[in-house]
């Protein structure tokens, strides 16, 4: 059976990871538009470097939470019948474990060389302009993806989606594009879709079936349920 899993904000928050756009509509106090587009890094590089280097400097106090430790376990059962597909920047899937992981949306550990266009494993700060370790240049960019953007790996998600027998969302808003037009595309290439989250998504009613409460709990019990 081929598995494949889209985990968001919902998983994250459980291991103490601020969500993205709280009920205030703030993202640790910012406005979305003054830390996360290319234009907000145009206009004022410093601001958004101090944002990003303190949310991947955050990452070194949370832990994984037992719905990713259960996500790794069902990767050593199903191997590459299983994909994980991420919106969060974290590096949570990996610490527990999981090695087929896609962050659509980037990485936090990561660094962007706006003048080469390499990718570097990055776990310090950026906001002292330190140079590419590739070509020298001091054009290195939080290595995630902005709104205005385009995520990463949509042709290898979409392939994975069309080959699926089975699509569960975890932890998602189901309002953010593309990401929230997944369950769509797979149930129309014959894939079972199943959501788990906090409370019903945006797009609940296109799942087959849905389940709610924490991911702490329902993730570990559904992966116990396919490889007791
Ligand atoms: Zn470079």
């Amino acid at each position: 059976m081929k598995i494949i899993v889209l985990t968001g904000a919902g998983i994250s928050a459980e291991s103490g990871v601020p969500t993205f756009r709280d009920s205030d509509g703030l993202w640790e106090g910012h406005r979305v538009e003054d830390v996360a587009t290319p234009q907000a890094y145009d206009a004022q590089p410093s601001v958004v470097h101090r944002f990003y280097d303190a949310r991947r400097a955050a990452l070194a106090v949370v832990e994984p939470n037992p719905a990713h430790h259960a996500l790794a376990r069902l990767e050593e059962v199903l191997g590459d019948d299983l994909l994980v597909v991420t919106q969060n920047i974290d590096d949570l899937h990996e610490r527990a474990g999981s090695t087929r992981v896609l962050h659509m949306h980037g990485e936090l550990r990561s660094a962007l060389c706006r003048a080469c266009g390499r990718r570097t494993p990055w776990t310090g700060d950026l906001g002292g302009l330190p140079p590419c370790p590739h070509c020298g240049a001091s054009e290195l960019r939080p290595d995630v993806v902005w709104f205005g953007e385009v995520p990463y790996g949509m042709a290898e998600i979409q392939d994975a989606l069309a080959a699926a027998d089975l699509f569960v969302s975890i932890g998602t808003s189901g309002a953010v594009y593309p990401a929230a037009g997944f369950v769509q595309y797979a149930a129309m290439h014959g894939a079972r879709t199943l959501e788990l989250n906090l409370q019903p998504s945006e797009g609940s009613h296109y799942f087959h079936e849905a389940r709610h409460g924490r991911a702490g709990e329902l993730v570990p019990a559904w992966v116990e349920s396919l490889v007791p």
